[in-house]
């Protein structure tokens, strides 16, 4: 819903490539809400709103609220950095918004520093506190980029696990401009956790492989965009800020349905969803190889 971030992280939208779209292309809220009634009305049940930094654009909580309100959409959640978080949870908490994906990469201050650009780690920290205290469901995603350690790893997996918070490692793709990704890491990762904690398989839900923990009600995940599950376990749509629609994270296209929602021209945005929904097997997969930037796409 927007493709702006108050983060730099080198692995999403390296510097050279952090071109935002201006305001005037940005679908509004009204477009958005009524984008996502008729996908709704076509069968849709699962609502992410993510970015960008999705809490960073002024008046999130008119959409948030106005998302909560479609009929048909049963579950409702948020990508965020967690930065501002904190302020924003007794909104949250007045919509149906309850599951929050919180995404950090270190608990070490001067490294998430050197990775996000400035030190927001206790934001990010409050947020967190903030949204468990109020008791929303929270995951916590950790991309295993270049410079990601084992004791990365280990530091969120018991931090989540105390918690009861889901921490799943997902493996860096390959965005263009953001160096080289780390073959390997996913199984290194989990080879480290499991021979900290007992790790019972729990099956795979979307993109997923997830692990129990003896103890914790959190629990393990490894996603691995190069695996072929990734693509299997993958039901989305996605619909970027300026009004691309995507049925995969790969796509170099899309179908461009702003100026049909400016119109409100019902017929077109139906057909284009109709498209990309129907269509979905047929156009899932690394049809790029290389994402463009995960900053204008959602991640
Ligand atoms: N600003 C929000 C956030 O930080 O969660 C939402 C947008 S962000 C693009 C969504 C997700 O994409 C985050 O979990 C982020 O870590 C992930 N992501 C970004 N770049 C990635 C990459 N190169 N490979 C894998 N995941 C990536």
């Amino acid at each position: 819903m927007t493709d702006r971030c108050n983060l730099n992280c080198s692995y999403c939208a390296p510097g050279r490539l952090r071109v935002m779209s201006g305001r005037s292309d940005l679908l509004s809220y009204e477009e958005i809400t009524a984008i996502v009634t008729m996908a709704a009305e076509l069968g849709v049940t699962k609502v992410r709103v993510t970015g960008g930094e999705p809490l960073a654009r002024r008046g999130v909580g008119t959409l948030l609220t106005a998302l909560s309100g479609i009929d048909g959409i049963a579950t409702l959640g948020l990508t965020t950095n967690g930065t501002l978080l904190e302020r924003h949870i007794p909104g949250i908490i007045a919509t149906r918004f309850r599951r929050l994906n919180v995404s950090l990469d270190t608990l070490d201050h001067d490294r998430y520093r050197s990775l996000c650009g400035f030190d927001g780690l206790p934001r990010v920290l409050a947020g967190i506190r903030s949204a468990l205290d109020a008791g929303l469901r929270l995951k916590l995603n950790a991309v295993c980029w270049p410079g990601f350690r084992i004791s990365d790893a280990l530091d969120l997996s018991a931090f989540g696990l105390e918690r009861g918070m889901d921490v799943r490692f997902i493996g860096a793709m390959r965005v263009r401009g953001a160096g080289r990704v780390r073959e390997g890491i996913l199984d290194d990762v989990q080879e480290a956790i499991g021979s900290r904690w007992s790790l019972v398989p729990d099956g795979r839900r979307g993109s997923a492989n997830l692990f129990r923990v003896e103890g914790s009600t959190g629990r393990i995940g490894i996603i691995a965009p190069s695996s072929s599950g990734f693509c299997e376990g993958c039901g989305r749509i996605r619909l970027s800020s300026t009004g691309l629609l995507r049925s995969c994270l790969f796509s170099r296209g899309g179908v461009d349905i702003r100026e049909a929602a400016r119109q409100g021209n019902r017929s077109a945005i139906k057909a284009a969803l109709e498209s990309i929904i129907f269509n979905k097997e047929a156009a899932s997969g690394r049809e790029g190889g290389v994402v463009q930037t995960m900053m204008g796409i959602g991640g």
